[in-house]
């Protein structure tokens, strides 16, 4: 286990009374009235760890609020309320102004409104608490997978990783796939949907952030099933299936699209749903009664040894 999370089991995870759903999710359950539940999630980035310093101010307040509402789209949910929690070193005039520009333009795209925070003199760090809302019928948790499930994935995969290595200079994009990627990783766009279509299909939900192995595990951990995945089956850009660069989709993170898991039979309707709402969903593998994970290759060879996402602390 990452020891980011053995340290919060060890140290932060208490019983807890009169929550439907505490700590282990995207977001925890608050009841709000006989049908719906607050849904209530928080993330930060801190410069090092989560961005360069030269990362453009624009694009880094629209991230800081994305990954946020990532989190509430991956509990079935609309997010609505946030507080953002400022820690800069200086009073940069055209840094706020640009930083903030990126902030609102995100929360008027996906309806959130900023109702508090806090600021203060530090290194930079963004973090926010963000408030949803929930149906309760509609909550999509990471421990309610069964087995012989379709396991989805929306949008595309790897393209946050690409934009990582270009900013880190390993490669040396060109063209569409250079703005693209450099744009997902820089500005990560989560689905914009009407949530309350489309989570009545699915049986349970993570986002992506630490990358899509990782995390599917979380789902397949949690619900104590297992899986198989096809490599060919991911929708990945072009330039990753050309270079057979699979890890990045596999291993890269930061995408902020969700992984799904829905009966067989929801299929032809979740078709038609994503048509509705203009999202791109595929199909990646099934949910097992063996609580392993078997990866194929893109040369369908089974994957002996699974790697790591991204980890705090190694
Ligand atoms: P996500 O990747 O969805 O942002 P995390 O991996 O950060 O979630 O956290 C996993 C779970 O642990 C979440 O439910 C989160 O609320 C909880 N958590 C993280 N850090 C702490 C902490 N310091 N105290 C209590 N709960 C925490
Ligand atoms: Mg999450």
């Amino acid at each position: 286990m990452p020891k980011e999370f053995s340290i919060i089991e060890k140290y932060f995870k208490k019983q807890i009374k009169n929550v439907p759903l505490g700590i282990g999710d995207d977001g925890a359950l608050i009841e709000k009235d006989k049908q719906t539940y607050y849904v209530i999630s928080q993330d930060t980035l801190n410069e090092g760890t989560h961005f360069f310093a030269n990362h453009n101010p624009r694009r880094l307040g629209w991230k800081t609020l994305a990954v946020n509402v990532s989190d509430i789209c991956a509990m079935g949910g609309t997010p609505r309320y946030v507080l953002l929690s400022l820690s800069i070193r200086d009073t940069n005039d055209s840094w706020l102004n640009e930083f903030s520009k990126g902030f609102f333009a995100c929360a008027k795209k996906y309806g959130v409104q900023l109702i508090g925070g806090d600021t203060s003199k530090g290194k930079k760090s963004f973090s926010i608490t963000i408030v949803g809302e929930v149906k309760k019928n509609d909550v999509l948790r990471r421990d309610s997978a069964k087995f012989d499930e379709d396991i989805w994935v929306t949008g595309e995969i790897g393209l946050a990783a690409l934009g990582l290595s270009q900013q880190m200079k390993k490669i040396s994009l060109k063209g569409q796939v250079h703005t693209k990627a450099l744009s997902a990783i820089e500005m990560p766009k989560p689905i914009k949907v009407n949530m309350q279509e489309i989570a009545p299909f699915f049986s349970s939900a993570i986002d992506i952030s630490d990358g899509l192995i990782p995390d599917l595990q979380h789902i397949l951990n949690q619900s104590k099933v297992g899986a198989t995945i096809n490599c060919i089956d991911i929708p990945v850009p072009s330039w990753i299936k050309k270079n057979n660069a699979y890890d990045l989709a596999l291993y890269g993170g930061e995408d902020y699209q969700l992984i799904l898991t829905s009966q067989k039979r929801n299929r032809e309707k979740i078709i038609k749903v994503a048509k509705k709402n203009n999202l791109k969903l595929s199909v990646i593998g099934t949910t097992t009664k063996s609580k392993h994970l078997e990866l194929f290759d893109a040369d369908n060879n089974l994957v002996k040894k699974l790697k790591k996402g991204f980890t705090h602390f190694g």
